[in-house]
């Protein structure tokens, strides 16, 4: 059993650090789990251009991952030593507000009780990675996926669970705002539940032509200004999408996705938009649209996340540009990301 592990630490402004880290010693219901990828996420790259934004410095990053547990505590149910898993890396607090109303995703202290984004639990940048509780937080993988294609489970969980808690029903007009790993996710899991017509909001370029790949209907331009998206929508629906999913999490889009939405429609929040966002009130009482935030996954949309995954319905390898090594993830991780807009997902494998 190992006593320390190497991992990427947020150490400042676009600057990290690999350092070594103890790891906690294994409870009843604890795991120590050998990293096999971990993928960098947009709030990942945000922490470390932003100044840290919600992350902590001093934080040992990382959330997308898969590893093979290592040593698994006495009272751990599911899971023993050389079980491969991707990890849930949430413990939501079971006390708070939001976990006493069954809103266990939006739990008020999931900063401190996710991995990887305050320095309370470390996360999966590293060759070790310890988990609390870990028949909660980590979920056996099925042999028919591959652990690179795993550590896409919490991205494609977050789809997954903006689509469940949606009005959305089979044979709908689904339109996704904006083409990166999570609305390229949202148009597979959206065909594996059974949508109708796909479209998509990408202006032109490498996302828009992944979005084709990745099965969508139409993909019209946001930036078009002489054709604005509600136009666009309505020439290629029955009046605009039974439902819109808005994974840009920029301000523009927020109105652009109440104009897609047909009378009666809903809009879902996916991207994270920190910004004062003025709309018009009236495109959403004219068409009595509603508009709802969607956070995360719970459970059962993790477990769904693999099985669509593990059967092939939702397809990760095309999101794959590249996997490098812990080493150089500040290099060929985060500085290349935030240049290099045609990359989808890079991959970490320590
Ligand atoms: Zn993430
Ligand atoms: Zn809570």
């Amino acid at each position: 059993m190992p006593e320390t592990t190497r991992g990427c630490i947020l150490t400042g402004d676009k600057q990290t650090a690999i350092e070594e880290r103890k790891l906690r010693k294994v409870g009843p219901k604890d795991a120590v789990v050998k990293v096999d990828y971990c993928g960098i996420c947009g709030s990942d790259l945000h922490a470390w251009s932003a100044g840290g934004a919600v992350y902590e410095y001093g934080t040992l990053m990382g959330h997308e991952a898969t590893g093979t547990v290592e040593e698994a505590g006495p009272d751990v149910l599911g899971l023993k030593p050389g079980d491969r898993v991707a990890i849930n890396g949430f413990t939501p607090c079971g006390q708070c507000v939001a976990c006493r109303n069954g809103l266990a995703n939006a739990c008020l202290n999931n900063m401190i009780r996710t991995i990887g984004q305050t320095s309370v639990l470390d996360g999966a940048f590293a060759d070790y990675i310890w988990l609390p509780d870990v028949d909660v937080t980590a979920v056996k993988m099925p042999d028919g996926l591959s652990s690179a294609e795993g550590a896409f489970t919490e991205p494609a969980a977050t789809v997954v669970h903006a689509i469940r808690i949606s009005r959305f029903q089979v044979g709908d007009t689904v339109a996704v705002v904006g083409a990166g790993p999570i609305g390229l996710l949202c148009i597979s899991a959206l065909q594996a539940a059974g949508a109708g017509q796909v479209i998509v909001s990408q202006s032109p370029g490498p996302r828009a032509e992944l979005a084709m790949k990745f099965g969508a209907s139409a993909v019209i331009n946001p930036r078009d200004e002489s054709n604005p998206v509600g136009e666009q929508i309505r020439g290629l629906t029955d009046g605009g999408a039974d439902i819109v999913i808005e994974c840009a999490g920029s301000p523009p889009a927020l109105q652009q996705s109440i104009d897609m939405a047909r009378p009666g429609g809903q809009v879902i929040l996916v991207g994270v938009n920190e910004q004062p966002t003025p709309i018009i009130p009236t495109t959403l009482i004219f068409g009595e649209i509603d508009v709802k935030g969607s956070l995360a996954w719970d459970h059962k949309d993790f477990r769904i996340a693999v099985d669509f995954m593990a059967s092939g319905q939702v397809d990760v390898k095309p999101l794959i540009s590249d996997t490098i090594r812990l080493a150089d993830i500040q290099k060929k991780g985060f500085e290349r990301l935030k240049e290099d807009r045609s990359l989808i997902k890079v991959l970490v494998e320590p």
